[in-house]
């Protein structure tokens, strides 16, 4: 049978399977933390805290400011943004000393808020467009027969953020965000965004519905739904990516653009998204706030964005389109140093003490890795096992020939090629390897980004 996101996320130590049972307990570890919330192992520790630090400082450089928000929030606060009226049955509420409070749904309203308080206390120094972002941990209602895996849980972490931009500036603070998309996915996660891989879908209003199913005034569907196409078209042109529309699709709010990826398979998932709102900025009265301090013109224009979505989904996607192949910088085991004894003692101490050193060098920089020794007869099966469990992106081989020369032979994975790459090098030659796995990372970030723990209970 074919193995699934879960099977990988178990392997690659990233998360507990719900259905294992607790030892000792007599239930499994789901009766315990209950449907759709995962429990992240230390695998899933090491990936989800890289990840979220490399989104931070990737959106800080941007422009963005980085925030956290509650987790819990009064009522009366989504009595203001509609959502008790409209999203209710999706939220869940808690009763505290007689006050109603709910698990937030989503980041936006929070970042309203902040967005607010700084227009109040900094006025006109506050430079619009406004961007403001999270890797927000947010929890919505799902009916148990809808849950799967990580795919579709009830708690869920975004990389949330929202743009308020005038409307002269909307149309480039949309294609940069499709610029942001498309860096990540290719730098960090060496997924193509090409004309080949992907497109993009434009979801409308039904223009004899605004008004009725489609909130706000006709002037700004036809603005934003104008830009949108704008935009599209600007994209084809710079990467010949195509887009299509699809009128009557859009959220009551707002219409919005997603990035689609289609696979070989015919299978096609949505990536990022940016989607107009037209409700916050409205029940907020940001409009009226932003004239006083900005002397604004005409209307602000909230857009929501994520680049990968909801943080579980996208890497139970990836798990099952990689194959469990993570990329270097997010792998929780990133290098694995094979030793080949010969059984000549004084061949295999020069092996063991090369092994050694290898490992104490990755470990000294903060690259997670691990020893393995075995034998030439073993080697195979013992390879074997590692590529089909926690498959390190780096693989360091050290025999009788390596021995000899006081040298080892590296072979890290290529996402590009869909495979390993082979070449021999000194122990200090191993950190360029390295760097050369890193690049994605630091042409994002601007540096590496490592967060040292001991896998070495994977191997
Ligand atoms: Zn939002």
């Amino acid at each position: 049978m074919e193995k699934d996101h879960m099977d990988y996320a178990v392997e690659l130590d990233i998360a507990v399977k719900p259905t294992t049972p607790v030892p000792g307990l007599g239930k499994e570890y789901g009766y315990y933390v209950g449907a759709g919330n995962p429990l992240f192992s230390v695998g899933g520790g090491v990936l989800r805290t890289v990840l979220k630090h490399i989104l931070h400082k990737y959106h800080a450089k941007r422009g963005y400011y980085v925030v956290e928000t509650p987790l819990l929030a009064r009522t009366t606060l989504y009595e203001v943004t509609g959502h008790l009226q409209f999203y209710k049955e999706n939220m869940f509420l808690v009763n505290i000393e007689g006050d109603e409070y709910a698990i937030k749904p989503m980041n936006c309203p929070f970042h309203v808020l902040i967005f607010m308080n700084l227009l109040q206390k900094y006025q006109a120094k506050v430079a619009l467009p406004f961007k403001i972002f999270e890797t927000g941990t947010v929890h919505r209602y799902e009916i148990a027969g809808a849950l799967r895996g990580l795919l579709r849980v009830r708690a869920f972490t975004q990389d949330d953020a929202h743009i308020f931009a005038r409307e002269e500036d909307v149309e480039q603070s949309l294609i940069e965000v499709f610029d942001m998309m498309k860096d990540v996915y290719e730098k960090l996660f060496h997924i193509p965004v090409t004309s080949e891989t992907v497109r993009l879908r434009l979801s409308l209003s039904a223009k004899d519905k605004i008004g009725s199913e489609f909130m706000g005034e006709p002037e700004m569907w036809r603005f934003s739904e104008e830009k949108l196409f704008k935009v599209a078209e600007e994209i084809k042109r710079r990467y010949g990516i195509e887009f299509f529309a699809e009128e009557g699709e859009a959220a009551f709010y707002g219409p919005k653009l997603d990035v689609v990826v289609f696979e070989e398979d015919g299978k096609e998932w949505q990536i990022g998204t940016a989607q107009f709102d037209f409700n916050l900025p409205m029940r907020f009265k940001l409009n009226e706030l932003l004239r006083e301090t900005h002397g604004l013109e005409g209307n602000i224009y909230m857009i929501h964005r994520a680049l990968l979505g909801s943080l579980e989904r996208f890497i139970g996607i990836y798990l099952e389109m990689y194959k469990g192949r993570l990329p270097f910088v997010l792998a929780p085991l990133q290098a694995l140093v094979v030793g080949i004894l010969t059984g000549k003692e004084d061949v295999d101490s020069k092996i063991k003490k090369l092994v050694e050193e290898a490992k104490d060098k990755l470990l000294r920089e903060e690259i997670r890795a691990s020893s393995l020794y075995t034998t030439k007869t073993h080697l195979s099966k013992d390879v074997r096992k590692v590529e089909s469990t926690v498959k390190p992106p780096l693989m360091i081989y050290v025999g009788q020939r390596e021995a000899e020369k006081g040298l080892v032979t590296v072979r890290p994975y290529s996402h590009a090629e869909r495979r390993r790459l082979q070449r021999t090098v000194s122990i200090n030659e191993i950190m360029e390897v390295v760097s050369e796995m890193e690049e994605g990372v630091k042409a994002l970030v601007g540096a590496p980004v490592r967060l040292p723990a001991d896998p070495s209970y994977m191997t």
